[in-house]
């Protein structure tokens, strides 16, 4: 039997103790502070004197910048953008958005609606973000992830809403079930006394008449629903025949929040998902260096060389430090100018990374008047998915996103032409809302492989050997990455097991800043700790 313990053996084994504290976590064993746990514990002036170069102020670079100040380390990030939070950007009114080859898009949205182009949601088991966020006071709201009335759309353009869709097929199935005990047929794979407790379970689950027949459930909505007075008793509405919804390529989709990473409650930082980085750096002794476009990487025993041009002037500079944490994404990396060993550049020249797009407009809050508050409608194809706001309710207007979709489905959709994939992304809004494609106005696309700096949204680590991604990161690249080069440490969501997510660049930020104290202690007795006190 794989017992808790067993479990947690082998994955600390296979993907060391990161993986082992977010199991710890998802198994309810410890609390917020769970992957802390593998930081090191060191008085607060143990680094002084030492100096670190962080390259990349996302999520993974200011963690990491601002564990190793409350270290004692003198820290200096080095950012090639004008802002913070690298891939968790908000894109807000005035705002513009570059992409290689393609012309800048100027954000257009009213009064209080933003875009979050990236990150959009998170967890609550991820309490490695969730914890700076209480920490450094960024303010959190419910991110409405699921909506029981958002529709899974057939290829057909013929809808369900979710809640028809998980109540309906969950009734017939608890049907189905009922007949095979009752033919016998699961005899051999129940005891008499599960099979006794079984069928009253099937009533309930799926909602069975006494004699275990479906016959529609109002949790899939009413027939009629309940009104005041006499007369005005509820009714279930009819149920959908078995055929049509399994005939409907999106059924799946109504499992969507069950999965781990999307289960209620999920959050988003009020205001935009930069806040998250934005409070990270507000607590940084020093601010990143912006514009400041990191172009040669240099070690040697001694320390690290960093040559970067600052944007604004075009002029050159150089710094030199003890030591370097390098979250610079590996696409980016890889054009870079480093003394890299030749299977460390292999390595970061090799990792293929995924594709991942967003269509966004400005609308009048019509889904609101379909009971859509929040959540996503599933709608297949190469947008995707149908993402309305959770925030601003009952406002006037607000963003809704008519695309947003990865894998080989993104890749096709982000060679077509940005019209073509604003009128795709309008037309599967209108197809969902019939009459309000129209409404949508003020688009803005974003494909992230086209997107400086970033180059792509996040690896897809398996995608030759056909593995899944999340949760199962373990070639030979990823374990080499995940070592030091000398006095560089890689940082960076890639080198986790949940390399789409902000979380997975913390825990990376935590084992890097583990990494610059273990090479500090061992080198303490030719490089002395210069204590402050
Ligand atoms: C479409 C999309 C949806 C996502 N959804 C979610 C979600 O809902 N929830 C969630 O938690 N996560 C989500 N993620 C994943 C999340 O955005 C990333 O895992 C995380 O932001 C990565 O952080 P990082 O610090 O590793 O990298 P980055 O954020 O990419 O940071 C790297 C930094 O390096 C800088 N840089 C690059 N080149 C140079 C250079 N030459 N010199 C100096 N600086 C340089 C970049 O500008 C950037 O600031 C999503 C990502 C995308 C793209």
């Amino acid at each position: 039997m794989l017992t808790r313990r067993l479990l947690l053996e082998h994955l600390g084994r296979a993907g060391g103790t990161a993986a082992t504290a977010s199991a710890m976590q998802a198994l309810g064993l410890f609390g917020s502070t769970a992957a802390l746990a593998a930081m090191p514990d060191t008085p607060q002036d143990f680094g002084t004197g030492k100096s670190v170069v962080v390259l990349g102020a996302g999520i993974s670079g200011l963690v990491t910048a601002y564990e190793l100040e409350q270290r004692g380390y003198d820290v200096t990030v080095l950012e090639a953008r004008q802002r913070v939070g690298g891939r968790a950007w908000t894109i807000r009114d005035g705002d513009t958005l570059e992409m290689i080859g393609e012309a800048p898009q100027t954000a257009r949205f009213s009064p209080g609606n933003y875009f979050n182009a990236g990150p959009a949601r998170l967890p609550s088991f991820h309490q490695n973000i969730l914890g700076y966020a209480r920490k450094f006071k960024v303010p959190l709201e419910v991110e409405v992830n699921s909506s029981r009335s958002a529709y899974v759309v057939a290829n057909d353009g013929s809808k369900l809403r979710m809640r028809t869709a998980i109540n309906d097929t969950r009734g017939h199935i608890a049907e189905l079930l009922a007949k095979a005990v009752h033919q016998g047929a699961l005899d051999t794979a129940i005891s008499a006394e599960d099979k006794a407790k079984l069928l009253p379970f099937l009533t309930v689950y799926g909602d069975l008449e006494d004699n275990f027949a479906f016959a529609g459930t109002t949790r899939s909505g009413f027939g009629t629903p309940p009104g005041a007075g006499v007369g005005t008793m509820e009714t279930p509405a009819a149920p959908r025949p078995l055929s049509e919804l399994l005939g409907n390529e999106q059924l799946p989709f109504s499992l969507f929040e069950d999965n781990m990473f999307m289960q209620a409650t999920m959050f988003q930082p009020v205001g935009g998902m930069d806040q998250v980085s934005v409070g990270i750096e507000r607590n940084l002794r020093r601010r990143a260096l912006r514009g400041a476009e990191v172009q040669r990487i240099r070690h040697d025993p001694a320390g690290v060389t960093i040559t970067y041009v600052d944007r604004a002037s075009a002029g050159a500079r150089t710094l030199r430090a003890d030591y370097c944490v390098c979250t610079i994404p590996f696409p980016v990396l890889a054009s870079i100018d480093a003394d890299f060993p030749a299977p460390v550049a292999s390595a970061i020249a090799g990792v293929v990374y995924d594709h991942s797009n967003k269509v966004a407009f400005d609308a009048p809050r019509f889904w609101e008047r379909e009971q859509i508050y929040g959540g996503i409608s599933f709608v297949g194809g190469e947008t995707a998915l149908i993402w309305y706001p959770s925030w601003g309710l009952h406002g006037e207007r607000g963003t809704i996103l008519g695309c947003y979709s990865s894998g080989d489905m993104g890749e096709k959709f982000a060679r077509r032409p940005i019209p073509e994939q604003i009128a795709m992304a309008r037309a599967m809004i209108d197809k969902t809302h019939p009459g309000h494609g129209a409404d949508c106005i003020n688009p803005i696309a974003i494909n992230w492989t086209k997107v400086p700096y970033s180059l792509g949204p996040w690896p897809a680590w398996n995608k030759t050997n056909g593995g899944p991604n999340e949760g199962h990161n373990d070639t030979a690249p990823y374990r080499l990455l995940n070592q030091p080069v000398g006095r560089i440490v890689f940082a960076s969501a890639a080198l986790s097991q949940i390399p789409g997510w902000q979380e997975g660049g913390i825990m990376s930020a935590h084992a890097a800043v583990a990494a610059i104290v273990a090479q500090t202690r061992d080198r303490a007795p030719a490089e002395p700790l210069r204590r402050a006190s």
